[in-house]
C-alpha cells in the first residue's frame, strides 16, 4: 500500500485543512502505516489458502504446456474439481448463487448448450436462430413485466422492447449509458447525475464511475425502503434518472416504486426499476396472492427495467434482460460505426462476439419452465423463506431487517453478527455479509426448498448464536475483515484492501 499516493489522492479531494491534518497524521505515524500494511498482509495471507485451495493437489499451468494433454485426463481433472465444489451449492448451503440446480434441469441446459455451442449473435447471417431466441426472450420478459401485447410486434417502433445482456450488471450499465446519451441529446445535459438509494446495487456506482455520471446516494427509511422525500429533494436539472429496486439485494425489500416513478415522470426524467433479483419472482408472487407493490411497466413512469434470467429465470449464468419503455430510448444504447475498414459494424451491447448458446439456453429454460413452472417454483421459495423468517424471529438475539419476502437479512443488537456468519461457515453455510448496518443475508432459492434444508439452517443458526454468545472473542475468517473495514477511518484504505484481494485471485 502506498500511503504517499493515498495522501496525494486525499489532498486532491478533501478540504485542505482536513487533508493536511490527515497527511500529517499519517506522515508522522509510520507506525500506523506499517500497522495497517501489516494488518492487510496478515489478512490476505490467511485468505490465500482459502482462495487457492488446489495448489497442492493439482498441477499448475503458468504457461501453455509444451505438449497438449489428453482430453480424457483434462475432463477427469475438471470433474474432480467440480466434485469438490458441487456439494456445497447443490445441497443448499449457499445464499443465492445457484437458483435452480436440479440435476434434470442442469442436464437440459447442458444439452441445449451442446447443440448451440458455436453460435454467435454477432453473425446474424450464420445464426438467425440467435435473433429468434433473443427477441423472444425479450418479448416474454416484457409481457411478464407489464407490457401489452404490442411488444410482440418485433421491430415495431412502439411498445416495450429490450435486449439480452450478459448479466444484471451489464443491464444496469447499459441503462445508465442509455440515459446519459438520451439526456445529452434530448435535454442538453452535459454533467449528468443519477439518484440512487443506498441499498441499490453496486452496479450503479460502477456505471457512474465508468460513464462519468455523478451519483447521488439517497438514504433508506426505517423500513429499509428508499426515502421518497430525500429523492424529491435530490432531483436537479442535471438529473437524468431515478432508480428503485424490486427488491434490493441487501435487504430484499421493494422500494416505493410507484411514488418514485411518478416523481420521475412529473420531472421528465427516466426511472429505472432494478428487478434483477425480483423480475422473475414478483410477478408470480403477485399471482399467488402475496402483497406485491407495483414495480413494472404498468406504472407509466417506469422507463426501463433490468431482470436477470440467470437468477430466478433459471437460465444458465450469463444472461439478463434490459427492457425500455420504447425503442427511441433503446436506440441510445446501440453502437454503430459506418467507416471502419472492417465493414459496417453494429452491436446492441458492450460485447462484440457473444455466446449464442447462453441465449439459446435461456430461451429453452423459459419455455420449458412455463408460467406453471415459475408459479410452482415461486410458491416453494416463498414458503421456505417464510419458514426461515419464522425461525430467525424465534431467536431473541436476532432481528430481521425490514419486511422481506425471500431475501432475508438479519442482524443482532447483542452479538457480532459476522461471528455468527463465521460459525455458520464452519457448518458449510455460505451467507452474504452486509454492512451499514452490520448484518448477513440468506437469499432463498430452489436449493433451499429441498427436504430438510430450512430445518438444518435454523438448527445451525441457533447453534451459531449459542456459540457466539458463549465465545464472544472467538475470531473467524470474515469477522476480522468486516471489523477492520468498519473501523478504518480512511475509506480508500478499504478499497485498497479489496484491490489487493483481486490481485490475489489472479496470482497463479
Ligand atoms: C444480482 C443483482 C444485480 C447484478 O447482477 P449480476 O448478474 O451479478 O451482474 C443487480 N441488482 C440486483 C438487485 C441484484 O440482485
Amino acid at each position: 500500500m502506498d500511503i504517499k499516493k493515498l495522501n496525494e489522492g486525499l489532498l486532491g479531494r478533501l478540504n485542505p485543512r482536513i487533508a493536511t491534518w490527515l497527511f500529517n497524521r499519517f506522515k508522522n505515524m509510520p507506525v500506523v502505516e506499517r500497522k495497517v500494511e501489516q494488518e492487510f498482509d496478515n489478512l490476505l495471507g490467511d485468505l490465500e489458502a482459502v482462495v487457492k485451495p488446489y495448489r497442492q493437489q493439482f498441477d499448475i499451468y503458468a504457461a501453455i504446456p509444451d505438449t497438449g494433454r489428453e482430453a480424457s485426463a483434462i475432463i477427469a481433472e475438471m470433474q474432480a474439481l467440480s466434485d469438490l465444489e458441487q456439494p456445497k451449492w447443490k445441497d443448499g448451503y449457499a445464499s443465492g448463487a445457484v437458483y435452480h440446480g436440479d440435476a434434470a434441469h442442469i442436464d437440459f441446459l447442458n444439452q441445449v448448450y451442446t447443440i448451440n455451442s458455436q453460435s454467435n449473435p454477432l453473425h446474424t447471417d450464420l445464426w438467425p436462430s440467435s435473433a429468434k431466441y433473443e427477441s423472444e426472450i425479450v418479448s416474454m420478459t416484457a409481457r411478464m413485466l407489464g407490457a401489452g401485447p404490442q411488444a410482440d410486434a418485433a421491430g415495431s417502433d412502439r411498445g416495450i422492447c429490450g435486449v439480452v445482456t450478459s448479466g444484471g450488471t451489464e443491464s444496469i450499465l447499459l441503462a445508465m449509458k442509455t440515459y446519459r446519451d438520451w439526456a445529452r441529446d434530448q435535454k442538453n445535459i452535459t454533467q449528468p447525475e443519477i439518484i440512487v438509494p443506498v441499498s441499490a446495487h453496486a452496479a450503479f456506482d460502477k456505471a457512474a464511475e465508468y460513464f462519468k455520471i455523478d451519483i447521488k446516494r439517497i438514504p433508506v427509511a426505517a423500513d429499509y425502503r428508499a426515502d421518497v422525500t430525500a429523492a424529491r429533494e435530490a432531483i436537479t436539472r442535471r438529473t437524468i434518472a431515478l432508480i428503485g429496486s424490486a427488491p434490493c439485494f441487501p435487504h430484499g425489500v421493494v422500494d416505493p416504486i410507484e411514488e418514485l416513478s411518478e416523481m420521475a415522470r412529473e420531472k421528465g426524467v427516466g426511472f429505472h426499476t432494478d428487478a434483477c433479483l425480483g423480475g422473475f419472482v414478483l410477478p408470480w408472487a403477485e399471482q399467488l396472492g402475496y402483497a406485491v407493490p407495483l414495480f413494472d411497466f404498468r406504472l407509466p413512469g417506469v422507463t426501463s427495467i433490468s431482470a436477470d434470467t440467470h437468477k430466478y429465470g433459471y437460465a444458465a449464468k450469463g444472461t439478463s434482460v434490459i427492457l425500455y419503455r420504447n425503442s427511441d430510448l433503446r436506440r441510445y444504447q446501440y453502437f454503430t460505426t459506418t467507416e471502419w475498414p472492417g465493414g459496417l459494424y453494429f452491436s446492441p451491447t458492450f460485447a462484440g462476439s457473444r455466446p449464442g448458446a447462453l441465449s439459446a439456453a435461456c430461451w429453452a429454460a423459459m419455455i420449458k419452465i412455463g408460467k406453471d413452472g415459475y408459479l410452482a417454483a415461486t410458491r416453494k421459495i416463498l414458503e421456505a423463506a417464510a419458514t426461515i423468517k419464522k425461525g430467525i424471529q424465534d431467536i431473541p438475539e436476532l432481528y430481521i431487517l425490514g419486511d422481506p419476502l425471500w431475501v432475508i437479512a438479519f442482524g443482532s443488537r447483542t452479538l457480532d453478527i459476522y461471528q455468527v456468519m463465521d460459525y455458520l461457515t464452519t457448518r458449510r453455510w455460505s451467507l452474504n455479509g452486509l454492512h451499514h448496518p452490520a448484518c448477513v443475508h440468506l437469499c432463498v432459492t430452489l436449493r433451499h426448498t429441498q427436504p430438510g434444508v430450512t430445518e438444518r439452517f435454523i438448527h445451525d443458526l441457533r447453534a451459531a448464536v449459542d456459540f457466539v454468545r458463549k465465545n464472544p472473542d472467538h475470531s473467524g475468517t470474515m469477522a476480522p475483515i468486516y471489523g477492520l473495514a468498519a473501523n478504518l477511518p480512511v475509506r480508500s484504505l478499504v478499497g485498497d484492501l479489496l484491490k489487493r484481494y483481486i490481485d490475489l485471485l489472479y496470482k497463479v
